[in-house]
């Protein structure tokens, strides 16, 4: 990690922020209870994953398309079978989600406030558009950052155009967040730096194979510990 070069740090929100995979476990949970005479738990949940990877180039990322797949696998699952009121506790599952107060993770805020004094700061997510530009608001953490970016994806290239637009170079960017996958490893490859804050639970879309996985970024184990290097 070289910070000498570094001007702008850019944050992932959710679980590097504030949690957010909790919630979505939880509601698996209750959607499996939701349809327990139809299907095991274990079944149940393989069945989401698939509705929802199948899904994620039609609905993009976030609650929203989350309860549409649910809603899916609950019609396939049942064969068809399922009653409107279980539909009706789905969408109420999913609005729940959404309307959930925002739980700051902790030293969250110190850490940005110390940050905000030696860098610019920005917020880098992906998700729906309006439900993450209400938890920034939630969170009262807008204050810290000079942009606040939902993204569709965050591959290389969508980093890269980000930034151009921005104007930010690359070797002035450091990139915070819990994913290997979607915050560290494409920002390795366009040439900037990542810090890996790990989350305790990581969704298995977000899941990197040790091949991938190049190791050239630097994991702290609370994100009170990148203070220790910016
Ligand atoms: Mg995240």
């Amino acid at each position: 990690m070289d910070k000498s070069k570094i001007k702008v740090i850019g944050f992932d929100a959710d679980d590097t922020l504030w949690v957010n995979e909790t919630y979505f476990r939880e509601a698996e949970h209750k959607f499996a209870q939701l349809l327990s005479s139809y299907e095991t738990e274990n079944k149940i949940d393989q069945e989401l994953f698939k509705m929802e990877m199948k899904n994620l180039d039609v609905y993009g990322y976030g609650v929203k398309g989350f309860m549409l797949s649910m809603i899916e696998s609950a019609i396939d699952l049942s064969n068809g079978k399922i009653p409107s009121t279980v539909i009706s506790e789905i969408i109420a599952l999913g609005k729940e989600m959404i309307e959930r107060p925002v739980e700051l993770l902790d030293h969250v805020e110190m850490v940005l406030e110390e940050l905000s004094k030696k860098y610019r700061l920005i917020v880098l997510t992906k998700g729906d558009l309006l439900d993450q530009e209400r938890k920034v608001e939630k969170s009262g953490l807008s204050t810290y950052f000079h942009h606040i970016e939902v993204l569709s994806d965050k591959k290389e290239n969508n980093y890269l155009s980000l930034l151009e637009h921005l104007e930010i170079p690359v070797s002035e960017f450091v990139m915070i967040g819990n994913s290997l996958k979607s915050d560290v490893l494409p920002i390795i490859n366009i040439g900037a730096q990542a810090m890996h804050v790990p989350f305790h639970t990581t969704w298995a879309h977000e899941e990197v194979s040790p091949q991938e996985d190049n190791g050239n970024y630097i994991t702290v184990n609370s994100i009170k510990g990148v203070l220790d290097y910016l």
